[in-house]
């Protein structure tokens, strides 16, 4: 059991760890490899560097720093987070973990999968997470629109409640080394979604029209809003809301960085980070 697992190992996550660590926590970070960082070609505005810096460079010197001080970390996706009786299940796609505190930093949302009709179904068919909204369909055609771990994790969860579930993978392929396996998959491109007053089919580029009654979009990583979601944390605007203390709604949960809203800036995802590591510090040791 870890006293606290972070998400996210951009500069909020690994700030955030450099301060648990120093007050003698049992810490994790787990992050897949990709950052906000890495598509910042150049950093100028950032304190103390002359010469600008490669975004690329200073995410792999984040990691350095963290490694050079100890910190365990672990490259992964991480698929579902779950309570458990003594605080959180931390899911990935190729372990699992329990911790007493978690960290989400894991950058900005940026979840939509921007096919034709996903707007005006919001909430009428479409939605985000097959733990919550799952039930609504049972025993009906439910598709999972994604190509990766986490589209395949959300359709193994919808296939509690109904034996249609297909993924479409939107012209995409599924990873080929996947940890789940699923029967039914589309691999065509998504024309549009259909409907009248809800969601009554999919329409292929090809014209192929597939009759579904549920579709939940699970493009690319879980993000801030779908954990959230899941948790029952609030959020505002696709932000996480955060007190103070860098405290969540939901006892042992906090956030940090770009997740959170506000300047989306590397100054403030470290000043958040140290914020939040000193929190949890003070709140697991009572000082
Ligand atoms: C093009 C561009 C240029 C920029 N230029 C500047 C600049 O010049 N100066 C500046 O100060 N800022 C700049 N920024 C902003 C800066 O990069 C961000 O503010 C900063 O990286 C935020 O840090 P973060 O730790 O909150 O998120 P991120 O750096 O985005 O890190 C998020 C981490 O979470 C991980 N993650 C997400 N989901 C999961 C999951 N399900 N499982 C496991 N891991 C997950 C990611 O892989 C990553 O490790 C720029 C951003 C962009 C996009």
């Amino acid at each position: 059991m870890y006293d606290c697992i972070i998400i996210g190992k951009g500069p909020a996550g690994i700030s955030t760890a450099i301060y648990i660590s120093r007050s003698n926590l049992k810490c994790l970070v787990i992050g897949k490899d990709g950052t906000a960082l890495k598509k910042a070609s150049k950093i100028e505005n950032y304190y103390g560097f002359i010469e600008p810096i490669f975004g690329e460079e200073l995410y792999k010197r984040g990691l350095k720093q963290a490694e050079n001080q100890g910190i365990e970390l672990k490259n992964d996706e991480v698929i579902d987070i779950e309570y458990d009786n003594n605080g959180f299940l931390i899911k990935t796609v190729n372990s699992e973990y329990e911790t007493k505190t978690i960290v989400l930093a894991i950058g900005k949302s940026r979840k939509t999968s921007n096919i034709n009709g996903e707007d005006k179904f919001i909430g009428r068919g479409i939605s985000y997470c097959a733990i919550c909204d799952g039930y609504f369909f049972k025993n009906k055609n439910i598709a999972v629109i994604g190509d990766g771990e986490y589209a395949l994790h959300e359709a193994e969860i919808l296939k509690r409640v109904s034996n249609n579930v297909t993924i479409f993978t939107n012209g995409n392929k599924l990873p080929e080394n996947r940890s789940i396996e699923i029967k039914n998959v589309v691999e065509g491109k998504i024309d549009s979604i259909r409907g009248n007053n809800k969601v009554e089919s999919i329409e292929l580029e090809n014209k192929e029209k597939i009759p579904i009654d549920g579709i939940f979009i699970a493009q690319g990583i879980a993000s801030s809003i779908d954990f959230a979601k899941k948790l029952g944390i609030f959020i505002k605007d696709n932000n996480i809301i955060i007190n103070n203390n860098m405290e969540t709604n939901v006892p042992g949960i906090y956030a940090a960085g770009d997740c959170t809203g506000g300047l989306l800036q590397i100054s403030k995802a470290i000043y958040e980070g140290a914020k939040c590591g000193l929190s949890i510090a003070k709140n697991l040791k009572n000082i």
